[in-house]
């Protein structure tokens, strides 16, 4: 046979693009802890306690606030599939690619999809998403928080009080924005939200953080009977359901809550990451790290723009710990990228759909919203515009960074 590899050793990188992002180092030591059994009592407790830390992630009171294990999507489908009945008609607002996402799995969960668009760049104001609202009368509103694919944040502080009083379950895909962009699961009445830990969570992919209101679990749990076959009145003429064992959030409420119910085994290593990202969250303050992403962000944003680069979209309503810029005239895209990579060990990220090759995107998140990634980046992408032949004014982004770090109330 062919020689046998040798042990994983990758490459160092500076993970600067739209996600993943390079881990806290204390993410990936909690990781390599050692395993424990699936009903031993330091698991049940570690995720009891996981719960609650999330718990002040999220900033919610819910009982149902857990983890799926698989990446930012398994949480986005269990939510959608469980929360929507065949034929109830779902509101898709589109803003980027997460939003087409959202619609091709309320599709396969055989809803009645009904999306409303902007410009890729922009985001919805309250009143359109309202007469959306008034004029679908939806069962769910499936709303992305931040897309990373535009880079925009959607505000979501006045729709959830929109949703109660028209009826509306109010789910989000929070994957891209949670962690560096304030996120009140409570006040701002979600049903349903999920991420991801390889955004501002600053873990690797492979854990779904999901928080479910009550009147969310009391539908799954009312969904759960009539698979059973104790229909109520009203089910009789319900289609098929999609039906999925491992997404059944029923099922995994009752793994995650007292009744301890073997559904899958819970992934330990995961759940030992997903645990460390929100511990050194809170430790460090819920409120501080918004505002270390909003620090940096604005440092970046204000990096690339002395760089003389064009910044993509609304930025008044830019995530803050993404942003988009224009890749210049005659410079190629993904060589320029692949320059960053290879001879910098950083890598920034472009865009899908009509923004491919037509921007960069260069994150700020987790682990990285740092003054040293930062700086290291934007004088990386000086020497690399320059040498593609863009004219770039010598330290233009570094400089620039700085004096927005001074101009912060708390720079470093
Ligand atoms: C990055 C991102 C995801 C990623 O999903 P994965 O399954 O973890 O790849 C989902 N939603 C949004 C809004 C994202 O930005």
């Amino acid at each position: 046979m062919t020689a046998i590899p040798g042990p994983i050793d990758p490459p160092t990188r500076l993970l600067m693009g739209p996600g993943p992002i390079s881990a806290y180092p204390s993410v990936l030591r909690a990781m390599s802890a050692p395993l424990v059994g699936q009903y031993d009592p330091f698991m049940t407790a570690t995720m009891t306690e996981t719960q609650e830390l999330y718990r002040g992630v999220w900033s919610t009171a819910n009982d149902a606030t857990l983890l799926i294990d698989g990446t930012s999507r398994a949480g986005i489908e269990a939510a959608m599939i469980s929360l929507i009945r065949p034929g109830d008609r779902v509101l898709v607002p589109v803003f980027g690619r997460f939003g087409h996402l959202l619609a091709e799995i309320a599709e396969r969960a055989l809803a009645e999809v009904h999306t409303i668009e902007v410009p890729w760049g922009q985001v919805f104001p309250t009143s359109v998403l309202e007469d959306a609202i008034v004029r679908v009368r939806p069962a769910l509103l499936a709303l992305v928080q931040g897309d990373t694919s535009t880079t925009m944040l959607q505000p979501l502080e006045d729709i959830g009080e929109i949703c109660a009083r028209h009826g509306v379950l109010f789910y989000t895909d929070a994957t891209a924005s949670l962690g560096g962009n304030a996120f009140e699961a409570d006040a701002w009445g979600l049903d349903a939200a999920t991420a991801g830990l390889q955004k501002c969570l600053g873990g690797p992919s492979g854990s779904a953080p999901i928080t479910l209101s009550e009147r969310a679990v009391e539908i799954i749990r009312s969904r759960a009977k009539v698979e059973a076959g104790i229909r109520e009145p009203g089910d009789v003429d319900a289609p098929d359901f999609v039906r999925s064992n491992y997404f059944d959030l029923g099922m995994i409420l009752d793994y995650w809550g007292p009744r301890r119910l073997n559904h899958h085994t819970e992934a330990t290593s995961m759940l030992y990451g997903a645990r460390e990202c929100a511990r050194v969250l809170l430790l460090e303050g819920r409120d501080a790290v918004i505002e270390r992403h909003r620090i940096n962000g604005e440092a970046m944003l204000a990096g690339v723009r002395g760089l003389g680069l064009v910044v993509f979209g609304d930025v008044a309503h830019k995530m803050s710990n993404v942003v988009a810029v224009e890749i210049p005239e005659g410079v190629p895209g993904d060589v320029a990228r692949a320059a960053m990579l290879n001879d910098f060990g950083i890598e920034i990220g472009t865009s899908f759909g009509p923004l491919h090759g037509r921007v960069w995107r260069i994150g700020t998140m987790g682990y990285n919203a740092r003054t040293d990634a930062v700086l290291q980046t934007l004088a990386a992408l000086e020497t690399v515009l320059r040498r593609f032949g863009a004219a770039v004014p010598v330290a233009g982004g570094v400089e620039a960074a700085l004096s927005a770090y001074g101009s912060a109330s708390d720079g470093d």
